[in-house]
């Protein structure tokens, strides 16, 4: 696994850069965002180290880039203490997550590991599942392309399947990880929610396994449907 670590400050790249080292990854360090947006650009990186507060490019707007030319490596942002304006601008450039200085270095370690098994599963936060996409930062669910209008109920339920992609949902399991204690916890209400939920997407991707729950794949890997020549 490398890493890229961008930190202007010296000591404490030097610091972050050791440890990692000795955490077994292979490090690549930058001193300011125009150093470190280019090795992001032309390197492969399994995880990145990123500060805000840099010289020559902000490292808010390194983020901003990468993610727009479609680099999806996970990033924990260094922010600096007090200034949440700062850890929300981090979250909305893209960023997987942050941790404030001063930090201790098992926090920031313990941070990437998770990032970066994250990262093997989904790096990215928008869920697609055949037609249908879900942009997790943006809150908006579309049908190729097109955008549908979700209850709350309806988008946490769509959300915890496309998480769950291609295993079998059972209705409690549904209640217990999407509603507050005061919803109505009747299995047939979360059938209603589910039909509502189909009609809406239009396609056929939410499957139901009877007397077990639900599945959600995308129409040609529904589960019992035999792989047809043609559809290869
Ligand atoms: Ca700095």
């Amino acid at each position: 696994m490398r890493l890229l670590v961008v930190e202007d400050d010296q000591d404490l790249n030097r610091q972050i850069a050791a440890a990692l080292e000795k955490a077994g990854y292979a490090i690549d360090r930058a001193f300011d965002g125009e150093e470190g947006a280019f090795l992001g650009d032309t390197e492969a990186y399994d995880g990145v180290v990123l500060d805000v507060g840099l010289p020559k490019k902000d490292g808010v707007n390194v983020l901003v880039d990468w993610r727009k030319a479609g680099r999806t490596m996970p990033v924990l942002m260094l922010t600096a203490r007090d200034r949440w304006g700062e850890k929300v601008a981090a979250f909305d450039a893209g960023a997987d997550d942050y941790v404030t200085k001063p930090f201790h270095m098992e926090e920031l370690l313990a941070r990437l590991r998770a990032l970066m098994r994250r990262a093997a599963g989904h790096a990215s936060s928008v869920f697609a599942c055949g037609p249908v996409t879900l942009d997790e930062r943006a809150g908006k669910v579309a049908v190729s392309g097109a955008p549908v209008r979700l209850t709350s109920h309806e988008y946490r339920l769509l959300a915890y399947l496309m998480h769950h992609q291609g295993k079998v949902v059972s209705r409690a399991e549904i209640v217990e990880h999407l509603y507050d204690q005061d919803f109505d916890r009747d299995s047939n209400t979360i059938e209603v929610f589910v039909g509502r939920l189909r009609r809406k997407l239009g396609v056929d991707v939410i499957h139901t396994m009877r007397g077990l729950g639900y599945v959600l794949s995308a129409p040609a890997d529904a589960p019992g449907t035999a792989q047809s020549p043609e559809t290869a």
